[in-house]
């Protein structure tokens, strides 16, 4: 073995690391320097390796900071908006919530405020990186906090609107990222030309797809909830149901238009078929879940097993806190876990790590505990977890039992 004499090291050891990308280790390490993990591994080990790094031994689980793979930050200030009755569609809500941002005429610095809190909340419960997706552009956040890939998203039901949005577009600097909202409110042509931006940017493409049922229903015969919504604002202009394209499935839609590829994060995909799961994993695209808004707006539940079996392994996503008033990973692990036994606790914790990390191209920093990876990583106590005999045991209770007694960041 050969000694490393580098005293800007630091280690941490914990009774459990979970790298992610590797199995828990019990009585596992990090070694630390200038912000990033320099090695991964049995804790006595890495100190007789490293002689001359001071150790910090930390209680609890070591592991990588959650990935919250789709917000929308620009909402936090609206707080919950809930269904109008029992019977209410999504298109219900959608009005719900227009109508309350409208009546509330919430000020920019309000929409700030509101934000920052909800990123320092996310902070505080352990996320690193997030994706927000809004329809304000909001001031950058502390640096020192949540990392955030902010996308401003457009929409354009009709020809009209598309011009405006194009319009808006082309007076936007380069550097900032914009990004479609779904299906059946935003023309394929400006979907295609949002996508072709984002290509030439390097930046990421999120859309929400397969949320609702009534999305095919628009695209395909230009009926359905939705269909009713855009023709009560006078934005039913002929785009709906779609020519020219094959749109009797949504995803083979996207797929015609060329808007699938690895850098394109569709968000819900509550209602796929099997054909549909097989492009999605063909074209690279990454698929995010949000089992806590699709909970709050009864549209359904993805199915996890059908995703895995495609070699999808989707990324997890709070939503807004107006469909999801917990807004917390851990509840959204723990919904998934109650939803979906079959599926494996390891597997939840690297969708709400590694994939968010992949979806989000920040795999290089983020969702693991590698060599090279940031030092901004976490611990967490809860007592089921420290009871844990084993790795199975272990990661059981940590992704079922919502959020610890316990988040800290790693002291780097
Ligand atoms: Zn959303």
């Amino acid at each position: 073995m050969s000694l490393e004499s580098n005293a800007s090291c630091r280690i941490f050891r914990a009774p459990w690391l979970i790298p992610v990308s590797a199995a828990p280790l019990q009585n596992g390490a990090v070694v630390v320097e200038s912000g990033r993990i320099r090695a991964v591994g049995d804790a006595d080990s890495l100190c007789r390796r490293y002689p001359a790094a001071p150790v910090t031994p930390l209680p609890g689980v070591i592991l990588p900071a959650l990935v919250n793979a789709h917000i929308h930050l620009d909402l936090s200030v609206l707080g919950p908006v809930p269904l109008p009755s029992e019977t209410a569609s999504m298109c219900d809500w959608v009005a719900a919530l227009l109508r309350k941002r409208m009546e509330a005429e919430h000020t920019d610095l309000e929409i700030q405020a509101a934000a920052e809190k909800t990123v320092m909340q996310q902070y505080a419960s352990g996320v690193g990186l997030l994706l927000d997706i809004g329809n304000v552009s909001l001031a950058p956040f502390p640096a020192s906090s949540v990392e955030v890939i902010s996308l401003l998203e457009l929409l354009g039901p009709s020809k009209k609107a598309e011009e405006a949005a194009v319009d808006l577009i082309q007076g936007m600097p380069s550097e900032s990222a914009v990004t479609g909202h779904a299906p059946y409110s935003t023309t394929p042509e400006l979907l295609r030309f949002i996508k072709e931006r984002s290509r030439k940017g390097g930046s990421i493409f999120s859309i929400h797809l397969a949320e609702n049922r009534d999305e095919g229903a628009l695209l395909l015969r230009g009926e359905g909830c939705f269909a009713e919504f855009l023709r009560q604002r006078n934005a039913f202009d002929g785009t709906f149901p779609l020519s020219g394209i094959d749109s009797s499935g949504v995803v083979g839609y996207l797929q015609q238009a060329g808007l699938l590829d690895d850098k394109t994060v569709c968000v819900h995909c509550v209602h796929l078929t099997e054909n549909e799961a097989r492009i999605l994993s063909e074209s690279q695209a990454h698929v995010c879940l949000c089992p806590g808004s699709n909970r709050f707006l009864s549209v359904g539940v993805a199915d996890v097993e059908m995703l895995l079996r495609k070699s999808i392994l989707p990324a997890l996503g709070t939503d807004s806190i107006a469909s999801n008033p917990q807004l917390s990973m851990w509840d959204e692990m723990a919904l998934l876990r109650s939803e979906h036994p079959d599926v494996p606790a390891a597997i939840v914790l690297e969708m709400a790590t590694l994939a968010g990390a992949r979806a989000l191209q920040r795999d290089d920093a983020f969702g693991s505990l590698a060599e090279g990876r940031t030092a901004r990583c976490i611990h967490v106590r809860n007592a089921q977890c420290e009871r844990a005999c084993d790795e199975e045991e272990l990661l059981d209770k940590l992704t079922a039992s919502g959020q610890p007694a316990s988040v800290e960041w790693l002291p780097v």
